[in-house]
């Protein structure tokens, strides 16, 4: 079977709330790099034609323009923080800018979001192709990879067959705009 690799790098901003390290706990940030390989749902042979699984533009656009003006220079924060309550007093017009986590923003929650969110694109641009792993690299030696379904491993207060960002085929990294948080 044939894999599509691509790769984008991102910075972030985060801090970690939950896992009592008070390193973590201060907001800091990383510059990311993200690896996908998506493979064909329903794979065939080359046609002799053209011979390719899909065109990488078409593969890798919505994503990557998704990774470069959302995802990239985003404030990634637990919906439990209460910096959310800050912005949404203080500074309501950031509130876009801040990616909302179910839980602790860590590299293995944001590569279960990350997947659900190219899989929806993917669904969403007739369903031929859908991510098989994800790997987030958040050093030069630290990373994850996942492979399997996200919806999965998400935490379960997630909400399974709710109407999350990750599920939405748009540019959004929250629910804020939805009402469904924060305010
Ligand atoms: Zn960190």
């Amino acid at each position: 079977m044939f894999h599509l690799t691509f790769r984008r790098r991102f910075a972030m901003g985060h801090r970690l709330i939950a896992s009592g390290s008070e390193r973590c706990a201060v907001p800091h940030g990383h510059n990311e790099i993200v690896t996908v390989r998506l493979q064909a749902v329903r794979p065939a042979r080359l046609d002799g034609g053209a011979n390719m699984v899909e065109p990488f533009e078409r593969a890798k656009a919505t994503w990557h323009r998704w990774i470069d003006t959302a995802v990239d220079h985003a404030l990634q924060l637990s919906e439990t923080d209460p910096l959310l309550a800050w912005f949404a007093a203080q500074e309501p017009h950031r509130l876009d800018r801040i990616l909302v986590s179910p839980g602790d923003p860590t590299t293995e929650l944001l590569a279960c979001c990350l997947m659900a969110k190219l899989n929806t694109f993917l669904a969403a641009d007739g369903g031929r192709l859908r991510c098989a792993e994800i790997r987030l690299e958040e050093t030069p030696t630290n990373g994850v990879a996942f492979d399997g379904d996200p919806l999965d491993a998400l935490p379960a207060q997630a909400g399974a067959g709710t109407d999350r960002w990750w599920l939405r085929p748009d540019m959004s990294i929250n629910d804020l705009q939805a009402g469904t948080a924060g305010g």
